[in-house]
């Protein structure tokens, strides 16, 4: 019985998962609805709520927070953002920087003394201490005196404003210090759920600490079980790849060490509650939850339970499953701490629909939707934590007499919501408390002002002065009926981010989605059929690589079939570029359509042939698609006639045509994105095309080459010639050539500019040439670690570091480059090295035994500065992913396009030496920063000769038409793929001038009238 219903409940979750929003709603909806007595009375309760609220504003500091520094201002901002990284920057010097970078532009004290809170007045006359001292020119008088008493003054004072925001949200450094928080006066008729602060896990390392940290903390909360209080558990504290990709892996660890904590638990008799994470998550955590649940160690304990998000369409079946448990279950009803991330995630990975609401409002109806459910079920003990007085309001409605359940908020928020409800009438209150020291908790803290600071949120709304009662208690039922449940206008869809003037988003893959996981494994590891078998379809595709020249031709022999190929695209050019742009346009269009539609034999291929990785093969189809579309779109703005101004009696237009036949010879790294954009960006500009892809990955470029002509490219227009250097050199001396794009090595690149001017008699024709780079990352030691660390990662191992966009030199300030550089190696032990169709795969093979044998002769001849190296599997051309220390950014001369990464120093107060000694390498390809000063990234922006600059995210996986990619210097002549110039450079322009005079008068002049006199 309990299985079916839980196995019901998983089904009916993973057809809500991204579910069109009004059908999600509508049953909600009904569910949430209220009678107007009911109503009645939910408002006089709200009313009463509000006004306990507001009495306990005088010494509620979220509230006085939240009034004095908005978060729309300025100061809010830059408070945020100090409290965010101040704390963690061990040298004076950066932190002076990082103060007067916030507090320089800040009016402080027009805030200053203005609030009832001593807290938030103390805070301020720190912050306008600082300002003083720091943005106020050296000669002031207060200047002086710092001067004299020293810089460390201004840290202090900023420091100690930034702890006392600190210890507003933390109940204790310790869990000793904050059960005994818990005892004091304020905190009577409250129990606690302590949670031990922390980012998630990166390392192994860090996962054994917090595991360490929640099982004292049960020791300690267990000493006194009778104070009611409980334990709250974040899984992915608990494993440093908490991720669907690793489910096997992950599931079974988490579930033993959960189930360690829920047995100690158990044994000390307190509560243990699952927090809630991202959506992705929430399928293993119901596996890991489940698997606990049914231990028969914990038959008979009531205590254990997990957090449920509103937001989250998929709300309701997890009522549903908690219930079907063959226990009780504690369930916390949150609406959720993710939102922005969710949304961006869902657009950035091109997902068909959001897994949350996007309308406040739907996320407080599915709250109470969901509290219904709770109420009335069966196994289920229903904790509802907010800090909302309608939602509140609304379930004490709804439980009548019952106080057979609890409310729950955050400690630092919510004060006087609940005092009186505990103390005068029964209900119960627990209160979420963070435990841990200040560094860890400013993340958490910025977290949480962000998430109830936002403009919809209930506790900004309380603050806002301008907002009338009824206007915060709007019922969100109404709300939410009035616009047929549909999605927020402001939030689009994934497919329509680029709007309606912009090119369709390509489609991504939901591999968090575990059918959807599997569907794309099993297609990406069939066998493909030998190349040059016959067929239709996907097959037909997969063996496209049959029209090609035989491995060992001659040179003659490719000579003369690259001369015939040119014949073919040149006889055929003048057709082409007469065929209006919108035809050819649409042709881009239908062969994006139709990669789409292949998607699964193209990954297929591009797995088996270019050892990619799974979430690479996606991203190649897609932005093979994004190419095609994106320039479509841009070809149709941009290549029709322009008229010029000039004297009467003269037509001046400008047209813009195809020169020729064009050479695109593409790299295997990018073995259908590349070679597909720079092909189609020719083609659709009226250019024929000779096509010559890499050697390595000949059977990508036949599969997209066949789809191109079955878009509508005449055969003739776009030719293949695959094949090595030599068919590559006669291309490109052959005088029929207009124009070479070319991606990969510089050495190659120059080759091709020689060859291209060697023979005298030929014209000048361009060269887009994209090359490689040394691309840096400069940190600085007002970075995240945590977040520089993923960056790091997913920057120079990611391809198994065969990106020319890849990160070859990390650069850390020197004050603290062992705690990152500790960090990145505990971060690289979690890497899987193996096989690329392995959804667990972070690091595939390289592409071939030449690349392998230069990485690791290079590898080997630097063993003594290794600081890091990982175990590869012994067959197959596997470079260990590598760290190696260099004294100076000098030493680093050569692109290793591997897995190898180096790292070096540089000291505080050198940021534009740092990033002139990277420029003076010649390369500009991509540069990455880690910082919270907004004048280093001034700097960097100013100051770094490279063509992409990544500040504060990783450095690869640019996105066409948000991030034009490509270089300067020795990285290549630009434009940029994917940019609003690219088209240009394909394109011949002829200016046309006409006298019209010259026919028996100008007409147009001598038919003006009297304008307007
Ligand atoms: C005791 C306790 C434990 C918690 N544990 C967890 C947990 O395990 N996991 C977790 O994720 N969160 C957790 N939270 C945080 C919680 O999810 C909420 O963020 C927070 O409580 C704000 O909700 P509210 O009802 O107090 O405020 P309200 O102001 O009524 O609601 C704010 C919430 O609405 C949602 N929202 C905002 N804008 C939109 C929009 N445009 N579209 C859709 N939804 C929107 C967001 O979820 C936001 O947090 C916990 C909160 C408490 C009090």
């Amino acid at each position: 019985m309990t299985t079916a219903v839980t196995s019901a409940a998983r089904e009916a979750m993973a057809k809500l998962y991204r579910a069109s929003e009004p059908d999600v709603l509508k049953p909600l909806l009904d569910r949430a609805a209220m009678d107007g007595d009911s109503r009645e009375r939910v408002m006089g309760h709200a009313l009463g709520l509000l006004a306990d609220l507001r009495a306990a504003q005088s010494k509620g500091w979220v509230n006085q927070f939240l009034q004095e520094y908005r978060l729309n201002s300025s100061e809010g901002v830059a408070l945020l953002s100090l409290a965010e990284a101040f704390l963690r920057v061990p040298d004076p010097e950066t932190a002076d920087l990082l103060i007067a970078d916030k507090l320089g532009d800040a009016d402080w004290r027009a805030h200053a003394g203005k609030s009832n809170s001593k807290l938030v007045n103390s805070a301020t006359w720190g912050l306008v201490v600082g300002r003083v001292l720091v943005g106020e020119g050296s000669t002031g008088p207060l200047r002086r005196l710092i001067s004299r008493a020293g810089e460390p003054f201004v840290r202090q004072a900023v420091g100690a404003a930034m702890k006392m925001m600190g210890e507003i949200f933390v109940m204790g450094r310790t869990i000793d210090e904050a059960a005994k928080r818990m005892r004091r006066p304020e905190n009577r008729g409250f129990t606690a759920s302590f949670d031990m602060l922390g980012e998630a896990a990166r390392t192994h390392a860090d996962a054994e600490r917090y595991l360490k940290a929640y099982a004292d903390a049960i020791d300690a909360i267990g000493r006194d079980p009778a104070a009611g209080h409980s334990i709250s558990v974040k899984l992915s504290a608990l494993h440093p790849r908490y991720e669907v990709a690793r489910w096997s892996e992950c599931v079974p660890a988490l579930t033993e060490m959960l189930a360690g904590l829920a047995e100690q638990a158990a044994g000390k008799g307190i509560a243990l509650t699952v927090d809630a994470e991202e959506s992705e998550r929430l399928e293993m955590s119901l596996d890991i939850i489940g698997a606990v649940a049914a231990r028969p160690s914990l038959k008979g304990w009531d205590g254990f339970g997990m957090a449920v998000q509103a937001y989250g369409k998929r709300a309701r079946p997890v009522i549903a499953w908690a219930n079907g448990l063959d226990r009780i279950m504690n369930v916390r009803l949150v609406k959720g701490a993710y939102w922005d991330s969710e949304i961006k995630r869902t657009q950035v990975e091109g997902l068909a629909d959001y897994p949350l609401f996007t309308r406040k409002a739907a996320t407080d109806v599915s709250y109470l939707a969901v509290a219904r459910d709770m109420l009335d079920a069966e196994n289920i003990r229903p904790a509802f934590a907010s800090h909302n007085a309608l939602t509140v309001a609304t379930i004490m409605e709804w439980a009548g007499n019952s106080r057979d359940f609890e409310f729950q908020r955050l400690h630092g928020m919510g004060d006087g919501l609940y005092e009186r409800l505990v103390r005068e009438n029964g209900y119960h209150c627990r209160v979420y408390a963070p435990v841990g020291g200040h560094r860890d908790l400013l993340a958490y803290l910025v977290r949480r002002l962000l998430e109830n600071g936002a403009n919809s949120s209930f506790v900004h709304q309380l603050a806002d002065e301008r907002l009338t009662e009824a206007e915060i208690l709007a019922d969100p039922v109404e709300k939410i009926a009035l616009v047929g449940g549909r999605r927020h206008p402001s939030i689009p869809l994934p497919v329509d981010l680029f709007g309606a003037e912009g090119h369709r988003n390509s489609a991504g893959l939901d591999l968090s989605d575990v059918a959807s996981l599997a569907t794309t494994v099993a297609a990406v590891n069939a066998p493909l059929p030998p190349a040059g078998g016959a067929g239709g379809g996907p097959v037909d595709l997969a063996t496209a690589s049959a029209d090609m020249p035989s491995p060992n031709p001659s040179r003659e022999r490719e000579g003369s079939e690259v001369a015939a190929a040119i014949g073919r695209a040149h006889a055929a050019f003048p057709g082409w570029s007469r065929t209006p742009v919108e035809e050819r346009a649409a042709c881009l269009e239908r062969l994006a359509d139709l990669l789409e539609e292949n998607r699964d034999v193209l990954m297929a291929i591009c797995v088996q042939e270019a050892f990619k990785t799974i979430p690479d093969a996606i991203g190649e189809v897609r932005e093979a698609a994004d190419f095609c579309r994106y320039y479509a779109r841009e070809a149709r703005a941009k290549l029709q006639p322009m008229e010029l101004p000039g004297p009467t009696g003269e037509r001046n237009t400008l047209h813009i045509e195809g020169r020729g036949v064009w050479a695109t010879i593409a790299p295997w790294n990018f073995p259908l994105a590349i070679f597909l954009g720079q092909t189609v960006a020719a083609l659709v500009t009226g250019n024929a095309v000779v096509a010559k892809p890499a050697p390595q990955t000949p059977r990508i470029a036949a599969a997209a080459v066949r789809l191109a002509h079955q878009a509508g490219v005449p055969e003739d227009v776009l030719v293949l010639v695959p094949g090595g250097p030599e068919v590559g050199a006669a291309l490109t001396a052959d005088v029929r050539i207009q124009g070479v794009a070319f991606t990969g090595s510089t050495g190659t690149a120059r080759k091709i500019a020689r060859a291209l001017l060697d023979d005298d008699t030929r014209p000048i024709v361009p060269l887009i040439a994209e090359t490689g780079g040394i691309n840096a990352m400069i940190v600085d030691s007002t970075a995240l670690p945590e977040q520089v660390v993923a960056d790091v990662i997913a920057s120079s191992f990611r391809s198994a570091g065969q990106r020319c966009s890849a990160l070859r030199l990390l650069l850390v300030q020197a004050d603290v480059a062992d705690t990152v550089i500790e960090m990145l190696s505990g971060a690289m032990d979690t890497l899987t090295i193996g096989a690329p169709g392995d959804p667990a795969t972070d690091v595939g093979p390289v592409i071939d035994r030449a690349a392998y044998d230069r990485l690791m002769g290079y590898r080997e001849s630097v063993r003594a500065r290794w600081v890091k190296t990982l175990g590869v599997p012994a067959d197959g051309l596997f470079v260990p992913p590598t760290l190696i220390r260099i004294d100076a950014i000098e030493d680093l001369n050569q692109e290793w396009f591997g897995p190898v990464l180096h790292v070096a120093t540089w000291e505080a107060g050198t940021l534009s030496e740092t990033i002139a000694r990277v420029n003076a390498k010649g390369y500009g390809l991509t540069m990455g920063l880690h910082s919270r000063i907004a004048r280093a990234a001034e700097v960097a922006e100013a100051e770094a000769a490279v063509g992409n600059l990544y500040i504060n995210r990783s450095m690869i996986g640019a996105v066409v038409g948000s991030q034009p990619f490509g270089g300067e210097g020795l990285s290549g002549t630009g434009p940029k793929a994917g940019g609003p110039r690219y088209l240009y450079r394909f394109c011949a322009e002829r200016a046309v001038s006409v006298d019209t005079t010259s026919a028996g008068g100008n007409a147009t002049l001598l038919s003006l009238d009297e304008g307007g006199i």
